[in-house]
């Protein structure tokens, strides 16, 4: 059965340089890329990504975490894998959520720490089911940055829009 899943390269990723690594790593899968960008994570973006962790004590450097400030990199990239068991296949490869019970040779496994604060930096986050993939490929992505078709669409008239273009 065909999936999405999102795919975030964390900003301790990006920072080690491990983009790279990451993406071949996920080639393995022989999954789609159907959208792909660099982006900044707002506040309330993080907070929403995040929210099933709303009320856990590590939650606020959780938000600092996604956002890059502990790493002096206020960006992720974000992709959308698509394809036969994609988010079964995509956390195999991710390994487990804490870097030093993940495989060792999973992404985690291989790149991730726990920092001295608690926060689990593991360098990718995978979507963890179908609704968690929708709810959050939703978030991060607008219907045209993705190349396929993979949840119901409307049109809408957007009035008095004030949109940047190149000058
Ligand atoms: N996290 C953490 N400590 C925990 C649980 C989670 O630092 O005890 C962080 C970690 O970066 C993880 C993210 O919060 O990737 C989201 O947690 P989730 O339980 O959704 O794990 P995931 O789906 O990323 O494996
Ligand atoms: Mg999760």
């Amino acid at each position: 059965m065909n999936q999405a899943t999102l795919i975030l390269i964390k900003p301790d990723g990006l920072k080690k340089s491990l983009t790279g690594n990451i993406l071949t790593r996920l080639s393995e899968t022989k999954l789609e890329i159907v959208a792909a960008k660099v982006m900044r994570v707002s506040r309330q973006l993080a907070e929403e990504h995040y929210r099933h962790l709303k009320d856990k004590p590590f939650f606020e450097e959780l938000i600092k975490y996604i956002q890059g400030e502990l790493h002096n990199r206020r960006k992720v990239m974000a992709l959308v894998y698509w394809g036969e068991e994609a988010i079964k296949k995509c956390r195999e490869l991710a390994g487990a959520t804490n870097p030093e019970e993940a495989e060792p040779t999973s992404i985690r496994g291989a790149y991730g720490r726990i920092t001295t604060t608690g926060v689990y930096e593991n360098v990718i986050h995978v979507s963890s089911d179908e609704k968690e993939a929708e709810r959050e490929i939703k978030l991060w992505f607008r219907p045209d940055e993705i190349i396929v078709s993979l949840y119901p669409t409307k049109e809408t008239t957007v009035k008095e829009q004030i949109v940047r273009v190149w000058a």
